[in-house]
């Protein structure tokens, strides 16, 4: 059975189809079975005993979780809750849950073993928190914002565990999590998928969230930049979870830097398609989006492409590989401390 907030989500649903305009799956597969008003009606289907768990797991494992229906949706349905919350409800089976879960998290165990020898000592300071991912912290990377603030007790956001139906381990990192934002004064972000599972905790009070930013706004408030970057044409992609207000923040940021040319892209909004895992389970449907996307960015004509999400900067980068481009993709932290920090 399905719990109440997925059936209330439900019910908030009036059927618009406005979230068809920005699945990056319906753009490719043109099937509205796989789009969020789709899935949708099938789980109302579920709900009322008409459709039964076979006929829907299908579809709802081709959705690539980027949550845009959410931000695009004028009667605010939570897809992104039902979506992760239907694999409780539709995956009975912990054996496959775990192997999901596995598969989820092997890229970055990969990163973590090629990185052991690299590891180095985090200097630790201050309230404001870093929220250090786990592809950062398995890169076992120290950049400027491990110089900066501590980023010591966070765990992983809980994504991988929300999408793939381990609602425990989920709960456990989000009990921890939360304790250390409570105790915080800000909570510095360089990921945008972090940032957005973080902000979509429900325990978190409207006060609490505020506490919450993007590297952006520290730098922008805080300390002085050195424009020498020797990209002088940059674009930037929007990762699918990143916030419309960060996203204007981060346009800007870039907009105001001496000596660069920001040139925005014509839909920022188009995915990179990677996905994390969904790239190893759906490697067709993944190369079509990431294709559409070097095809938007090679419209630029710029000398660097940034972004705010390891995933997206792996999309970015495969894109580039199978359309025969070779524009350096860098995330935002690395370019900052490259190209601007003093
Ligand atoms: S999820 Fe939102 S945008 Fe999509 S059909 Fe329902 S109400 Fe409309
Ligand atoms: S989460 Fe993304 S891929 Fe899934 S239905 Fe919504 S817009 Fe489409």
């Amino acid at each position: 059975m399905l719990d109440d907030d997925i059936k209330n989500n439900i019910k908030k649903c009036s059927r618009c189809a406005l979230c068809l305009q920005n699945c990056p799956i319906y753009d490719i597969k043109k099937d509205e079975n796989n789009t969020s008003r789709g899935l949708i009606c099938k789980l109302s289907g579920f709900n009322n005993g008409v459709l039964d768990e076979k006929e829907i797991k299908k579809d709802f494992k081709i959705c690539l979780n980027c949550s845009k229906c959410k931000s695009n949706c004028p009667s605010g349905v939570d897809t992104s809750y039902i979506f992760a919350y239907k694999n409780a409800v539709l995956s009975p089976s912990k054996i496959s849950q775990r192997i999901l879960l596995i598969l989820k998290l092997l890229p970055i165990k990969i990163l973590y073993f090629l990185n052991f020898f690299n590891k180095k000592t985090v200097k630790k300071s201050g309230d404001i928190l870093y929220f250090k991912g786990c592809i950062a912290r398995s890169q076992h990377k120290t950049t400027f914002l491990d110089k900066m603030f501590n980023s010591a007790g966070f765990l992983c956001c809980g994504l991988p565990y929300l999408t793939s139906g381990d609602i425990k381990n989920y709960e456990k990192v989000k009990k921890q999590n939360i304790e250390l934002i409570k105790k915080s004064q800000q909570v510095v972000f360089d990921c945008a998928s972090c940032k957005s599972a973080v902000m979509d905790y429900p325990e978190l009070s409207q006060n609490e969230k505020r506490k919450l930013i993007f590297i952006n706004e520290i730098l922008n408030s805080k300390y002085k930049l050195k424009p020498n970057s020797k990209y002088k044409n940059i674009t930037f992609h929007k990762p699918c979870h990143l916030s419309k207000f960060d996203f204007l923040q981060i346009e800007n940021f870039l907009k105001n830097i001496e000596g660069i040319n920001y040139i925005p892209l014509d839909n920022p909004e188009l995915c990179c398609g990677f996905g994390g895992s969904y790239f190893i389970f759906h490697p067709v449907i993944s190369s079509l989006i990431a294709l559409k996307k070097a095809k938007s960015i090679k419209k630029t004509n710029t000398d660097l492409i940034l972004t705010a999400c390891p995933s997206c900067t792996m999309g970015l980068r495969f894109g580039q590989l199978i359309s025969g481009q070779f524009k350096k993709t860098l995330e935002l932290r690395d370019f900052i401390e490259q190209e601007l920090f003093y």
